[in-house]
C-alpha cells in the first residue's frame, strides 16, 4: 500500500460535499487521519455516528490544528470568517482549500487571511446532487466528475501538484485556471441553469389558470427535471448569486436576448429559426453524453415501470 497524500486531513463542514470527500479520502487512503468538523453539535454528532472521521471535533480552529491539508466545506458566504478563524492555527506548509461553486470571492474573502508560508489553493469540484447533509454524502460522488483547482498567481506548483493529486485519487479530472475565468464558465453551466430552474418552477407555482396539482400531476412532461436542480440547498444558492453577480448577470443579459429571438420566432410563427436552434442544442445533449458526463439511457436514465398485461376492453377485444 502507499503512503498517504496528506498526514492530516481537516474538514470544515460535514454536509454533502465535506462528507463525501471523507468518504472517498477514507476508501483510497489519501490521509493517515481524518479530523472532521462542523457548526451545529446535530451534525458532528451524526457524523460521529456514521464513522466518516478518525476524530470530530468541536471547532474549526481544533480541526485546522497541525493538519497539513484544511478543507472548508461550507456555503460561500462563510469561508472568509472560517479562514480568519483557523489562520493562528495553520502550520508552515499546510494546504488550505476549500469547495466553494464561486471562485473570485473566495479568493477575495480567504486569501487575505492566510498566513505566509501555507498555501491556499482553492478547488470547486463540480460534482453534486440536490441533497444536504452528512447522509446525503457518497464516495464515488467525484468519480469521472471535474474539480476545477484556481490557485492565486505566485501560488508554488507544488501545492497544486499535491492537491491535484488528492482529487485525482479521489476519482476526479483535475483542470486549473483563473477565479475569474471560473466563474464565468460556472456561471453559464451551472448558475444560470439554477436561476432558470427556481424560476420555472415558482412560476408554475403561482399560476392560477392551473392547479397546483396538475403541475404535479403531469411533470413528466419536462417540469420534474427543473424540480429535480430546484430542490438544491436555499443557503448554498443564495450564497453563489450573490457571490458571482457580475457573472451571472452577464450571462442573464445574454440569455434575455437569446430568449427574446425565440419569443419573436413564436410570435412570427418563424418555425425555421426554432429548428435551427433546438438542431444545435440537441447536438450539445449528444457531445455530453459522448464525453461521459451524462447517461445515455433514455429519459435520463430514468427506470420505467412494466407494462401492464391487462385484458383489451370489450368492444375491440377479438370475439372467442
Ligand atoms: P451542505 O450539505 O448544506 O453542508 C454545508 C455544511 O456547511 C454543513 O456542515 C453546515 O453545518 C456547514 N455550514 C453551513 N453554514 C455555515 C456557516 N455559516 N458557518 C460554518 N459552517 C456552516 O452543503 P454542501 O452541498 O456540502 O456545500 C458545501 C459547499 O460546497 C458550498 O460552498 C457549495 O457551493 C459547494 N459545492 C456544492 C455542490 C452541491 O451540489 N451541493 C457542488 C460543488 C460544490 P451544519 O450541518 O452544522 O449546519
Amino acid at each position: 500500500m502507499k503512503a498517504p497524500l496528506f498526514h492530516r486531513l481537516a474538514l470544515i463542514g460535514m454536509g454533502l460535499i465535506g462528507s463525501s470527500i471523507a468518504r472517498a479520502a477514507r476508501a483510497q487512503g489519501a490521509a493517515r487521519s481524518i479530523i472532521a468538523t462542523a457548526r451545529s453539535a446535530a451534525t458532528r454528532r451524526r457524523v460521529a455516528e456514521l464513522g466518516l472521521a478518525d476524530q470530530v471535533v468541536e471547532t474549526n480552529a481544533a480541526a485546522a490544528e497541525g493538519a497539513d491539508l484544511v478543507i472548508v466545506a461550507i456555503p460561500v458566504g462563510a469561508c472568509g470568517a472560517v479562514a480568519a478563524e483557523i489562520a493562528p492555527h495553520l502550520t508552515r506548509g499546510t494546504i488550505v482549500s476549500d469547495v466553494g461553486s464561486v471562485k473570485g470571492a473566495i479568493l477575495r474573502d480567504m486569501s487575505p487571511h492566510i498566513p505566509a508560508g501555507v498555501h491556499f489553493v482553492p478547488a470547486h469540484p463540480v460534482a453534486g446532487t440536490e441533497k444536504s447533509g452528512p447522509d446525503a454524502g457518497f464516495a464515488e460522488l467525484f468519480v469521472e466528475r471535474w474539480c476545477i483547482l484556481t490557485p492565486p498567481a505566485g501560488t508554488e506548483a507544488a501545492a497544486v501538484e499535491r492537491l491535484a493529486a488528492f482529487w485525482h485519487l479521489l476519482g476526479a479530472n483535475v483542470e486549473t485556471m483563473s477565479a475569474e475565468h471560473h466563474d464565468l464558465v460556472l456561471g453559464i453551466t451551472s448558475h444560470l441553469p439554477h436561476l432558470i430552474a427556481y424560476t420555472i418552477v415558482g412560476t408554475a407555482d403561482e399560476l392560477s389558470q392551473v392547479t397546483r396539482s396538475e403541475v404535479l400531476q403531469f411533470s413528466a412532461g419536462g417540469f420534474r427535471d427543473f424540480t429535480r436542480i430546484a430542490a438544491s440547498d436555499p443557503t448554498m444558492w443564495r450564497d453563489v448569486f450573490l457571490a458571482n453577480k457580475q457573472a451571472v448577470l452577464e450571462m442573464l443579459g445574454r440569455f434575455n436576448e437569446d430568449l427574446a429571438t425565440l419569443t419573436r420566432a413564436i410570435r412570427r410563427g418563424d418555425g425555421e429559426t426554432l429548428f435551427k436552434q433546438f438542431s444545435r442544442t440537441r447536438a450539445i445533449r449528444r457531445a455530453i453524453v459522448e464525453i461521459g458526463q451524462d447517461s445515455a439511457a433514455p429519459d435520463f436514465g430514468r427506470s420505467h415501470p412494466e407494462l401492464p398485461h391487462l385484458p383489451l376492453p370489450r368492444p375491440y377485444a377479438a370475439e372467442e
